[in-house]
């Protein structure tokens, strides 16, 4: 009987505990697992096995508890999640949102919102099974990461992320809608008054004060008088029925704007 041989010998890591040896290379990425083998650089100066900013390794749980994975900045640098996401939310005296590494700063030129890093490496090599289903079927998704998108140059970033620029489009388009909503509900108070007059003027033949005017002229003044009057009132429904189409609308936006920004949950790369 053959006795089992490791392929490969594991270099000896003395700046690693053994149960984060064993947890960078259960949970590691194939490059994890790679860096692991080899024994160029000191373990805890790595980025790929170590949060450069807590000098802590992935997946195992530092002295705070916690446990972080790889992800990378947009200028390629690689660090624990959330050492990085608290880096980048607070101010740092100034340098804030800026990579710890090399100063590349990681923000959105006129928002001013973070660009967020991503998991550093495509596909993990055990890609976890997540129960993405309450159900008692339990469906199971293998979750694996995409493969970060390339290094961006900083006249490669937009003025504004995709939700803020979201928000200015449809507060624009709000805006649009107030305005039209102000010159309809103008127009629908003078109708209104219109059509009070042209009542008014009605009212007053019939009581037959018209005494100057021929029987002829009266009913010439009063047929013109009806014919006003339609047409304000259909002027009147036209308008009521614009006010009901803008407000509509104007409501709708709201409801887009929710979507679209569902939409970019689902979405993947540095700008979102
Ligand atoms: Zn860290
Ligand atoms: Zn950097
Ligand atoms: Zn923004």
């Amino acid at each position: 009987m053959a006795i089992y041989e490791p392929k490969t010998t594991m270099p000896a890591h003395p700046d690693l505990a053994r149960e984060q040896i064993t947890a960078l290379q259960t949970h590691g990425s194939k490059q994890t697992r790679l860096a692991l083998l080899s024994d160029s650089q000191p373990a805890l100066t790595n980025p790929l096995l170590t949060c450069l900013i807590c000098i802590h390794p992935y997946h195992a749980a530092n002295v705070e508890g916690n446990i972080e994975t790889p992800v990378m900045t947009a200028c390629g640098h690689i660090f624990g999640n959330k050492c990085i996401k608290q880096w980048l939310e607070q101010d740092n005296g100034g340098s804030g949102k800026t990579c710890p590494m090399c100063r590349f700063e990681l923000k959105y030129r006129e928002c001013g919102c973070v660009i967020k890093a991503v998991p550093a490496f495509g596909t993990s090599p055990s890609p976890y099974l997540v129960n993405s289903d309450p159900s008692p079927k339990k469906s199971l998704t293998i979750h694996t990461d995409p493969t970060p998108p390339p290094r961006i140059t900083a006249s490669e970033i937009p003025l504004r992320c995709c939700r803020c620029e979201i928000r200015r489009v449809v507060s624009a388009e709000k805006e649009r809608y107030d305005d039209l909503l102000f010159e309809l509900y103008d127009d629908r108070a003078a109708l209104m008054e219109r059509i009070s007059a042209l009542k008014e003027l009605a009212a007053h033949e019939v009581d037959g004060e018209e005494t100057l005017l021929t029987q002829t002229q009266m009913q010439e003044t009063r047929v013109q008088n009806q014919e006003a009057l339609r047409l304000a009132e259909k002027e009147l429904d036209g308008v009521d029925k614009e006010i009901e189409v803008a407000q509509e609308l104007r409501d709708g936006l709201e409801v887009e704007k929710t979507k679209k920004m569902e939409e970019l949950k689902a979405r993947s790369g540095w700008f979102l």
